[in-house]
């Protein structure tokens, strides 16, 4: 009988399964304690240098590769030092994560969920602020951004996932009298390999975490951009009882991990999030390494996105202009969700344009660079392009970028189609007559499909987005910004080329931004 202490979010019914609700999200008011915690991190980590190991077989590893993570907004700060893997070191990984996987996979779901549900109190109280800190310093987040990431969202990951994993094992095929069946729920038969990005903590904790929540041995490849933070996931989950040998800590060159992981036979599973590039790239290695499995490898690919916001004439223009600057400049546009296409209609582009262009001059700039800046270069010189606010960028200190809008007269502009990952939001001004073909234009301009949103208040408008942006997106919002999913609330996950794994469609929708949204069933 599976006995389970009673955390902060969650509450055991049976042994099946449990009742969870989203973590609060905290507000960080002058005189809180949450506030007074962060604090006394963020002092903690000032001009500190964590040194940060490879974690194999259950020992800490160190190779002549080393390397550093650089504060983004300061880079003479060093905060974290780490070594690379090699490729003897990642097959050393794979051999003590395979010899480690039958026991693991033997243990019953209720103990295995006990683990992320104890590392969900953990980050839900003690150790809150430490990740909260090296989110923010590491990746340059603030003090919010971090917090709907590092605590918020990885909590919510641990223990929807725990649910959901006990909810699964309860699921059991029908039994008749000559017969009992029952289904057993099993990892896969060899190893995974998590490989996470750079610019939310909570997915390398999920990437890793949700595979072997589920009975599998991981090794995690976290982002070079990301070590700090990921590290303090890794330990935390040690210390929630997670055994050593489970997860694999392995930072390491991309290319160097993506050909170990994908040439070796126990290769059985990819939770990747990330670049379409780097996506396709271990897919077509596996592609090319099929004979060698013994298994046939599960590929799961979260990617990138170049998300719209599409304006009907009957638009709240500040609902609009609201929802796009947050979503295109939050954390410098670095949200794969994040809006980087406005299609807005000929006769509300003046007041949306005024008060784009006037909130936008409050934003003060935060760190968020190259790429970026090969994007403003081609704005500046395209003829088809003109900035209306924006534009410069500055990495002496840290990487800055000024939030810029630039206004296309061509849609299908290289800067309406590629994804960019950073505060630069192209507009489209369209005339309202030709807003189905714009719908079409949207659906076609490029192959992504991540996150899109729809803002007009005439319900057949809606309809008719709704239906001919279908495949458009993975999580459709109606009168609010693309970005902010919530876990349990709005799954996310896209279609197209920006995700491997689903291709379902979620309709989304913040009812006080929907004038008539008790009007419509499909919103219930
Ligand atoms: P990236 O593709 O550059 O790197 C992702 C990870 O892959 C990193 O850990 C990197 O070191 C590793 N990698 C690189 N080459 C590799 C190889 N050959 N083999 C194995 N691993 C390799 O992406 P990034 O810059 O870290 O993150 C930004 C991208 O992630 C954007 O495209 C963004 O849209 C996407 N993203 C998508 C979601 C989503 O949920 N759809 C969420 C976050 C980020």
């Amino acid at each position: 009988m599976w006995r389970a202490l009673r955390g902060r979010g969650w509450r055991c019914l049976h042994h099946a399964s449990i009742q969870v609700t989203n973590e609060p999200i905290l507000e960080f008011k002058p005189g809180s304690p949450e506030r007074a915690a962060l604090q006394k991190a963020l002092a903690e980590l000032k001009g500190r240098t964590e040194a940060i190991p490879c974690v194999v077989g259950g020992e800490e590893v160190w190779t002549s590769a080393v390397r550093y993570q650089l504060s983004p907004f300061n880079h003479a700060h060093k905060v974290a030092k780490f070594c690379y893997a090699d490729k003897d070191l990642i097959n050393k990984a794979i051999n003590a994560a395979v010899a480690a996987r039958k026991e693991w996979d033997l243990k019953p779901i209720q103990d295995r969920a006990q683990i992320f549900l104890k590392a969900a109190d953990m980050l839900s109280g003690p150790r809150r602020a430490e990740l909260l800190a090296k989110t923010m310093v590491g990746q340059g987040k603030t003090v919010i951004q971090a917090e709907i990431d590092a605590a918020a969202e990885l909590i919510d990951f641990f223990r929807f996932n725990a649910k959901y994993a006990l909810e699964l094992e309860g699921k059991q095929p029908l039994s008749v009298e000559a017969s009992t069946n029952s289904m057993v729920y099993r990892g896969l038969e060899g190893f995974v390999a998590a490989v996470s990005p750079f610019n939310f903590t909570a997915i390398g904790g999920n990437l890793a975490g949700a595979p072997a929540l589920m009975g599998n041995v991981v090794l995690w490849k976290p982002s070079d951009a990301a070590l700090l933070s990921s590290y303090a996931v890794y330990r935390i989950l040690l210390e929630a009882g997670l055994p050593p040998n489970v997860i694999q800590f392995v930072p390491a060159d991309g290319p160097v991990f993506g050909d170990a992981v994908t040439s070796s036979e126990h290769f059985c599973g990819l939770n990747f999030t990330g670049s379409v590039p780097t996506f396709k790239r271990l897919w077509k290695q596996v592609s090319e390494n099929l004979d060698r499995y013994r298994n046939f490898p599960r590929l799961a690919g979260e990617c990138g996105g170049k998300n719209f916001h599409l304006v009907h004439s009957s638009a709240d223009v500040s609902s609009v202009v609201n929802s796009t600057l947050r979503s295109a400049f939050e954390y410098g546009g670095q949200k794969c969700s994040a809006c980087s296409r406005l299609y807005a209609p000929r006769s509300l582009w003046p007041q949306i344009k005024a008060k784009l262009l006037e909130e936008t001059k409050k934003i003060k700039v935060g760190d968020s660079f190259a790429r970026i800046k090969k994007w403003l270069e081609h704005a500046k010189t395209s003829p088809n392009l003109s900035i209306l606010t924006g534009g410069s960028c500055d990495d002496s200190v840290g990487y800055f970028v000024e939030p810029c809008i630039v206004e296309s007269q061509d849609p299908t502009d290289p800067i309406m189609k590629e994804e960019i990952f950073g505060p630069i939001l192209t507009v489209y001004v369209y005339p309202e007559e030709r807003f189905r073909e714009v719908l079409e234009l949207i659906d076609t301009t490029t192959p992504y499909g991540l996150t899109g949103a729809v803002f007009a208040q005439e319900r057949n408008v809606i309809e008719e987005a709704q239906s001919h942006l279908r495949n458009a997106a993975g999580n459709f919002y109606i009168n609010d910004k693309s970005t902010g999913a919530v876990v349990a609330q709005q799954p996310f996950g896209g279609s197209r080329i920006s995700e491997q794994t689903r291709r379902q469609s979620k309709l989304l929708c913040s009812p006080p931004h929907l004038r008539y949204a008790s009007e419509f069933p499909i919103f219930s």
